[in-house]
């Protein structure tokens, strides 16, 4: 059986013994019921992961010790950001966490014309925490030893302005740059191959509006189609991450 996995954002050294972070300390004790003896895995987002045996279980403290490192990477060679118009707290909870399922490296957060949800400041960054949090808890589920960032929440007009400026300065026009549109005539295939580099961007429910798909074809972005169906734009975002990923990525 799997072992459970805990991020533990420390140095870990091999031969010392580790207290786990308070939240992964509560987890184990309250959730998973460890006892002293049972062996686990950390990792701390630095690449690897370690095994280790539980040496003591007090009422909030979990201690470990025993660590043997195992270079292990999980992470696909197609660095690929999901641009995703916020959805409501359940929707873009799902996304976060099948981005981080699907080998996302990036999830890029975004308010568009459409979209439903507004957040302010304090809220944007309270959802941030959040998500931050849902990417921790999806990497020890799904065996990804480095955490994907979740960048703040931007304006899709600024968002796709730095991206301009990008691609003029530098040579980030090796990236593919997708966007999802229904009624696009290309498919995910017809676009040459991406190097290492993908971005993919998924719109609110209502869509992005003309002025919208227009600055992100200026921006470097290709209309594409995942078919006849209109999807869900939860769904369309993994589905675009799992065909992409099939056809030049961990497979
Ligand atoms: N009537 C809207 C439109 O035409 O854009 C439907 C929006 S759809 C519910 C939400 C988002 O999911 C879209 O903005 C697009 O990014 C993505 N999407 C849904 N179905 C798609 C498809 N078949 N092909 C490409 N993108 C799709």
């Amino acid at each position: 059986m799997a072992l459970t996995r805990f991020y533990c954002p420390t140095d870990i050294e091999v031969g010392a013994n580790i207290r786990l972070p308070a939240a992964a300390a509560h987890h184990a004790l309250k959730a998973l019921r460890v006892q002293t003896g049972d062996r686990l895995v950390l990792f701390n987002g630095r690449g690897g992961e370690f095994t280790a045996t539980v040496t003591h279980c007090g009422k909030d403290a979990v201690v470990v010790g025993d660590l043997e490192f195992r270079a292990v990477e999980r992470e696909s060679p197609l660095a690929i950001t999901l641009a995703q118009a916020v959805l409501n707290a359940e929707k873009m909870d799902w996304v976060v966490q099948k981005a981080v399922e699907l080998g996302a490296a990036r999830i890029q957060p975004l308010t568009t014309s459409r979209s439903v949800v507004r957040l302010d400041a304090g809220r944007a960054a309270k959802r941030a925490l959040h998500w931050q949090n849902i990417v921790i808890a999806s990497c020890e589920q799904c065996g990804r030893n480095r955490l994907p960032e979740v960048a703040a929440v931007a304006a899709l007009p600024d968002w796709l302005g730095q991206l301009k400026d990008q691609a003029t300065r530098s040579a980030a026009a090796a990236e593919l740059r997708l966007l999802l549109l229904p009624d696009a005539e290309a498919s995910l295939r017809d676009p040459p191959p991406p190097d290492q580099k993908l971005t993919v961007l998924v719109g609110p429910e209502g869509g992005f509006s003309d002025d919208e798909a227009r600055a992100a074809a200026t921006a470097g972005f290709v209309p594409v189609s995942l078919g006849p169906r209109i999807l869900r734009t939860e769904t369309a975002g993994a589905a675009a991450l799992a065909a992409m990923q099939a056809l030049y990525g961990d497979w």
